[in-house]
């Protein structure tokens, strides 16, 4: 069996969790949020990234509200996010009384349409929010210049990005400011819940400093500047993830290497797509292929103990909670033909090269049984 989320993530490091837990439990101040481990797992993310600041909270979510609340967005306000991806993405702007505008998402990598985004711009617009998704990072040259050319902030949301880089640039730093998640499947996973908003602009930095911790500032307690949020981090999980920072550019490694073998494996098989190949751009938090017949494709792995995975089965504003804030005239044709076909295969760092191998074969056996028409030539 080679399950799609490795079941051993963790384990190299069991006894270090164990023995964090019972020091930061001995800690003489008691301090099991927001405290010194937090403050050095924010400096190593942001001198890693070369960004001016970077805040810990409690999740990817949780960065994305807090930033857009930074922002002062609120009622009346819209942002522009794809239609193709995870409910926050939806569900932050809504949650502070905004409109999410969802735009299409390009047919091949599945990342928001930078043409579908400028298109959509109105003067309410307040806010881009691209992502990037599964192993691709969106177009962040294009969105930067649409932003500019708006007047309107760019968050790039990339919870799934973290290690990418894109011309020489990181992932996270290409908006006002970007988003890392920390929950166990993403590329800088951990057993638990967290998130890191990193950017290059110092008030919006203090701005979510105080809205993660209720509306104070740090200095005087129980004074609340702003109507805040409780989203803090644990010190035991920064203490892990300082430990497992120094791996994490090999585990990164392993995950392109791995996708980077299957992209050459299914080069030009009929009714199976690979994402685009290469290393700039790229992201390998997951790997998503889109099918001509998914669920046989899903069934035919399954049988042979495979393990692979269906995200996000229904476009965003096709969902029963967004559905009612979305254009009622519009359509996503790119966004429903990828939550069709779209079907991710293990890339986890765990796997062994024999795995790779069994999974890469498996695929091309059912494509070219199958031996539909359609190869990567007729994509668009
Ligand atoms: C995982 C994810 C999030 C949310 O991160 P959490 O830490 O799970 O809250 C946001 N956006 C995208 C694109 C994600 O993949």
């Amino acid at each position: 069996m080679i399950p799609f989320f490795p079941p051993d993530l963790f384990d190299d490091d069991q006894d270090v969790l164990l023995d964090l837990v019972a020091e930061v439990a001995a800690t003489p101040d008691q301090r099991f949020i927001l405290g010194p481990r937090t403050e050095r797992l924010e400096a190593v993310i942001r001198e890693s990234v070369g960004a001016a600041d970077a805040v810990a909270c409690g999740s990817g979510t949780s960065a994305l509200t807090l930033l857009l609340a930074a922002m002062d967005v609120g009622p009346g306000d819209e942002v522009i996010v794809p239609a193709y991806g995870c409910a926050p993405l939806a569900a932050a702007p809504l949650s502070l009384g905004a409109t999410p505008v969802f735009a299409d998402v390009d047919p091949w990598t599945m990342v928001v349409d930078p043409a579908e985004v400028q298109e959509l711009i109105t003067e309410r617009t307040r806010v881009i929010m691209p992502a990037h998704v599964f192993s691709v990072m969106a177009d962040m040259p294009a969105f930067r210049r649409i932003a500019a050319d708006a007047g309107v902030r760019l968050l790039e949301d990339s919870a799934v990005g973290q290690g990418g880089v894109l011309a020489g640039r990181a992932a996270g730093t290409w908006g006002d400011a970007g988003v890392y998640s920390f929950v166990q499947v993403k590329t800088f996973g951990m057993p638990g819940e967290g998130g890191m908003v990193v950017t290059d602009d110092p008030a919006l930095g203090r701005a979510v400093r105080v809205l993660r911790n209720h509306g104070q500032d740090g200095r005087t307690r129980f004074r609340h500047h702003r109507i805040g949020y409780n989203s803090r981090f644990d010190e035991v999980m920064a203490a892990f993830q300082l430990h497992r920072f120094a791996g994490l550019p090999e585990r990164l490694e392993r995950r392109a290497r791995i996708g980077g073998y299957y992209t050459e494996r299914f080069a030009g098989l009929p009714g199976v797509i690979a994402p685009p190949p290469g290393r700039d751009g790229r992201c390998f938090y997951v790997y998503s292929l889109l099918a001509d017949h998914r669920d046989a494709l899903r069934d035919h792995l399954a049988a042979r103990g495979i393990g692979s995975h269906v995200y996000y089965p229904a476009p965003l504003p096709r969902q029963p909670a967004f559905a009612p804030h979305a254009a009622p005239d519009r359509d996503w044709p790119a966004a429903s033909a990828a939550s069709r076909r779209q079907l991710a295969i293990p890339v986890h760092p765990h796997l062994t090269d024999a795995e790779v191998e069994l999974i890469a074969d498996e695929v091309r056996r059912f494509a070219l049984s199958r031996g539909d028409a359609m190869t990567t030539e007729d994509r668009t």
